[in-house]
């Protein structure tokens, strides 16, 4: 189904960093993989992975427009760059308008632009990667894929917040959901490995990473998420809270004289493990002191579990019957602590642990975690890029629709 040869580039442009892989169309593995950082800054650098060889190159303060043209020159290095026949863009938020991956033109772009209220440190960045792009590659189709795209198919049970309607219809204030790409690629992966019905299967997935968010899927749609109107709702993070009383925040205005940006960095970026543990946002850290006898990060790791225990639970609520709990993501696919403290709590739904599979289930394998009769646990690693690389082939007419 591969027209010869063609090959895509995705890119997940942020504010100070760009990601990019290339894929041959319809493959899963990369032939390169890399990153610019710290772009406009003295030490702006680009690392690009090629079979397991990196190599770096200084930009010298340039910005996002320097680091491609560096990647766009190795392409051609490579003999690489006349086959890139699609570009594949993340963008974090498409609100209620794009309910799929697109291919831009000037009116998409307008439409993704008039969103950026609703990810005002995320969509500018990745914009600014699509149109960087565009003109560097005037000819090439650019597709941009929705972190919200999937969770369109949620039911307004699932997606209104219990607030003045006004707020919904004015301001747009309603539960989106994020990690879509994540979500989805998972979710057809577990029917594959489970050989599960697609037209008959209930999943919940929990995408456990810096930023963590689990979905209720039936039969293959999202109906419900943790994540709500930005990516802080929700399960504990690295540095983000998730769910808190929102009279909390009151309370902290009122007598602590917090303003905005106070609760904006505080709940972003020194709350979640770090805030908790008041030792380390990475989960890693964590485990290893609180094996030690930390008892910060102790308590930040029964937080984080009863949280996620706790959101699954609710989950499976939105699903006629639970096939599986699939884990994925950094802490999903390598934390056995984690699962094992999870699952454990998981009892009523009749979820058992097998201790050994959860032991070697670890670095990118994927496999049955439990034992009995009761939903499957599994781990299942994520692979976003990939996703975004088909849908581009896709889109691009390059590779026919799954
Ligand atoms: P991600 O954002 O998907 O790259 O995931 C990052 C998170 O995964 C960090 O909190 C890491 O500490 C965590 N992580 C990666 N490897 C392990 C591991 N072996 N055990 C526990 N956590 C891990």
């Amino acid at each position: 189904m591969t027209k010869n040869g063609s090959l895509i580039l995705v890119i997940n442009c942020g504010s100070s960093s760009l990601k990019f892989a290339l894929f041959p169309a319809g493959e899963q593995t990369p032939l390169m993989s890399g990153l610019a950082e710290c772009l406009g800054e003295a030490d702006a650098r680009i690392t690009a992975k090629i079979n397991d060889a990196k190599t770096t190159e200084q930009l010298n303060g340039q910005g996002h427009a320097a680091a491609l043209d560096v990647l766009l020159r190795i392409l051609a290095e490579h003999d690489w760059l006349t086959s890139v026949k699609a570009v594949g863009h993340r963008m974090v938020h498409g609100g209620e308008a794009f309910k799929a991956s697109v291919v831009v033109n000037q009116a998409i772009l307008a439409e993704i632009e008039a969103h950026n209220n609703l990810a005002p440190l995320h969509n500018p960045a990745n914009l600014l990667g699509i149109r960087t792009a565009l003109a560097k590659m005037p000819e090439i189709p650019q597709v941009v894929v929705f972190d919200t795209a999937f969770h369109q198919t949620m039911p307004p049970a699932a997606y209104l917040y219990a607030l003045p309607m006004a707020l919904y219809r004015e301001h747009g204030v309603r539960r989106y959901g994020f990690h879509g790409t994540s979500h989805r690629f998972v979710a057809e992966e577990a029917v594959r490995l489970l050989k599960l019905d697609p037209e008959d299967h209930g999943l919940v997935i929990a995408h456990l990473g810096n930023g963590g968010s689990a979905t209720a899927v039936l039969n293959g749609k999202s109906v419900d998420t943790t994540m709500g109107m930005t990516p802080l709702e929700g399960l504990v993070m690295g540095t983000r809270s998730g769910d808190v009383d929102p009279g909390a925040l009151i309370h902290l205005a009122r007598n602590a004289g917090w303003d905005i940006n106070e609760m904006d960095n505080v709940l972003n970026k020194k709350s979640g493990l770090l805030g908790i543990s008041e030792l380390s946002n990475d989960m890693r850290a964590i485990e290893g002191a609180a094996a030690e006898g930390h008892d910060g990060a102790k308590k930040a790791l029964d937080v984080f579990v009863h949280r996620l225990a706790r959101h699954i639970g609710g989950l499976a609520t939105s699903l006629p019957r639970l096939d599986a709990v699939v884990f994925t993501g950094g802490i999903g696919e390598n934390s056995s602590t984690v699962r094992k403290l999870t699952i454990d709590r998981l009892h009523v739904f009749g979820i058992a642990l097998d201790d050994a599979a959860n032991e070697a289930t670890i670095r990118g394998k994927s496999g049955v975690i439990s034992k009995g009769k009761g939903p499957l646990a599994v781990v299942i690693p994520t692979n976003e890029e990939w996703m975004i690389a088909r849908d581009a082939a896709e889109l691009a007419g390059l590779v026919a629709a799954h």
